[in-house]
């Protein structure tokens, strides 16, 4: 399997990117947030539990996510691999979703952060929250608030994939075209 995760903070631009690498690999997108809010929309017991902490622009509990995510892999016993977006984001998913893999015979082939500064990140997003609908894009408190969690938890994750060999930076600033061109060169590389 090609299982790849796809890195960076609020607004680096993983959702946009993941369509054209699973276009581009064959690969089954899992967005974490995507199926949190999918919960959220259809009223679920995981969607109510959720929706408090995204709200606050908090992570969600890692024992919740974790097991989200082991089930959201499990529904596609044919996939050719995964693109990781949005998760791991705290060092403890990471070791997790390791674990998880192992224990099928499988692993991270390569982590690919994308690399965009706090000022760009803060007027992507609320410019996205113009289309999106997403009440954490549209609140600068909650996007600061996201962007310091991703800083203090998330950003250490990196670390955990450059030990093992596996972590690549991408500038994600210029066109769209121009940075999957920059990750798809990463990934083969
Ligand atoms: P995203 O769509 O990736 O921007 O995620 C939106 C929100 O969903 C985040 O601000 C968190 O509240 C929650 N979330 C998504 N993925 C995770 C994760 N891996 N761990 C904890 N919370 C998450």
């Amino acid at each position: 399997m090609r299982n790849i995760v796809l890195f960076g903070p609020p607004g680096a631009g993983k959702g946009t990117q993941s369509e054209f690498l699973v276009n581009h690999y064959g690969l089954v997108h899992l967005s974490t947030g995507d199926v949190f809010r999918f919960n959220i929309k259809n009223g679920t017991q995981l969607g109510k539990l959720a929706q408090s902490y995204m709200d606050q622009g908090k992570l969600v509990p890692d024992e919740v996510t974790i097991s989200m995510l082991k089930a959201e892999v499990e529904k596609s016993p044919e996939a050719k691999g995964f693109i990781f977006d949005g998760f791991p984001r705290t060092t403890a998913q990471a070791e997790a979703l390791d674990a998880f893999l192992s224990e099928r015979d499988d692993s991270i082939e390569a982590m690919v952060a994308l690399e965009v500064p706090e000022d760009e990140l803060k007027s992507r997003l609320l410019a996205r929250a113009e289309t999106s609908g997403r009440a954490d894009d549209a609140d600068p408190d909650v996007i600061q608030n996201r962007i310091n969690v991703y800083n203090a938890e998330t950003a250490p994750v990196a670390d955990f994939y450059r030990v093992a060999g596996k972590f690549k930076a991408v500038n994600g600033l210029g066109t769209i075209e121009e940075i999957t061109e920059r990750l798809v060169e990463a990934i083969d590389a």
